[in-house]
């Protein structure tokens, strides 16, 4: 039989991403994810055939990344099938888990027998399907591309990525010497992410850019709240930079102070400049400062502060005990959040933002996706000989008007959730 490829789903919506790879006696899945919410269909009434069944067999789950709409079913999986994941993914999930108090989910995550811990260019076995890991640069730290060979298929899941981040000017360069070999590797089927496909016009900025912005709003605004998702290690870091570049140390609540100690600790050790985060602290207003003397909060009136946020009762009273000193609000999300017409707006956000006038309320933010430029040059890098087969989007349309060979966009096939494709 030959390779099959069936993207459950992620073919219609920026939402969960389940991809299943199979061949005659073997079959591993790529994600295993839940729908944004507010997606109207109901994550819980996938029906995969098998995974949830032990009499028949998966060798593995592969996890490109730590976000929910690859993650977050990973619950449902049946016991026998062993996950595979980064090592600074499962901490960074272990966090998360440790603090809603979710025991079940810290329970497969600490079982090492079944959570196996993937390396960067270190190929997995599983049967006849063998399984490379490429790290790449996206909004959660720690994601891979994942190149999957089958005895007739070889095969290129993308994942979410882009090269506007901290480190995604090595994209190319990697496609090109790990991935392709320089022409000498051929890949049949590129399985790509399309999520900005709707967004084509967007002018998107790198990290650094944001990071420069940040700096010169900081020297203007040295009181400042945060939102941003507590995951995204890159804005994270463009705005504890831009802070300390102004002598404002940054601070957060206990979960994200324990994240961001994570970060440090696996990504700061890797990188030669990137992700050291010297001066972050938790939120303790009467903490005394032996060293000047003075508590948190006066030295924080003194210096200035950026102080990460989320929507909620608590942090409205953050807001309003700086109130004489007029702090600003950055909101560094996805827009879409705060878009009634949009599935996956939220309310309590909305909300939380509404009394703040567009003086105090600042948008500055970047996207975790490939921008189309980015996917075209992917495209194009990879060159695969079989087909394109674009996930995680809304507008697989988008892709007949990108800047790629005719011949590219012959390859290009368009599944339908549960669909399948076989070589
Ligand atoms: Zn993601
Ligand atoms: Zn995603």
């Amino acid at each position: 039989m030959a390779t099959t490829i069936v993207i459950h789903r992620g073919t219609n919506q920026i939402g969960g991403c389940v991809t299943e790879i199979k061949t005659e006696n073997h079959r591993i899945f790529v994600d295993f994810g839940e729908e944004l919410p507010g997606t109207e269909s109901d994550s819980h009434e996938l029906k995969i055939d098998g995974l949830n069944y032990v009499g028949k067999k998966c060798d593995g789950v592969f996890f490109t990344h730590y976000h929910g709409d690859h993650v977050g079913m990973f619950q449902t999986i049946q016991k026998e099938v062993p996950l595979y994941m980064g090592e600074c993914s499962r901490q960074i999930m272990m966090t998360i888990y440790d603090t809603i108090k979710d025991n079940g989910a810290l329970e497969i995550l600490r079982d090492n027998n079944r959570m196996h811990l993937i390396v960067e260019k270190v190929t997995i076995p599983c049967g006849d399907i063998k399984v490379t890991p490429f790290s790449v640069d996206h909004s959660a730290y720690d994601a891979y591309m994942f190149l999957i060979e089958t005895p007739d298929l070889t095969i290129l899941h993308t994942g979410d990525y882009r090269n506007h981040g901290y480190r995604g000017d090595k994209l190319l360069d990697m496609i090109r010497c790990y991935i392709t070999k320089y022409g000498n590797r051929k890949i049949d089927v590129l399985i790509t992410e399309g999520t900005m496909m709707n967004r084509q016009m967007e002018n998107v900025m790198t990290e650094l850019e944001m990071q420069k912005t940040a700096f010169h709003y900081f020297k203007e605004n040295r009181y400042i709240f945060l939102l941003c998702s507590s995951t995204n290690l890159d804005s994270l870091w463009s705005f504890y930079k831009a802070a300390e570049m102004n002598g404002m140390r940054f601070y957060s609540n206990g979960y994200v102070y324990k994240q961001i100690k994570n970060f440090k600790k696996y990504a700061g050790k890797k990188a030669n400049y990137l992700y050291k985060f010297k001066s972050v602290y938790q939120v303790n207003w009467n903490y005394y400062l032996n060293k000047v003397k003075m508590t948190q909060e006066e030295y924080m009136r003194e210096k200035g502060f950026i102080i990460l946020i989320k929507e909620g009762e608590q942090y409205k009273k953050w807001i309003e005990r700086f109130e004489d000193l007029k702090p600003k609000i950055i909101y560094s999300m996805w827009e879409g959040y705060l878009d009634p017409k949009i599935k996956a707006f939220n309310g309590e956000l909305a909300e939380f933002l509404k009394p703040f006038t567009p003086d105090q309320l600042y948008k500055l933010h970047t996207s975790g996706h490939a921008t189309t430029k980015c996917i075209e040059k992917v495209i194009s890098a990879i060159n695969p000989c079989k087909a394109i087969i674009p996930i995680h989007t809304e507008n697989k349309a988008g892709f007949e008007k990108l800047n790629i060979s005719e011949k590219l966009k012959q390859r290009i096939i368009y599944l339908s959730d549960g669909e399948k494709y076989v070589a």
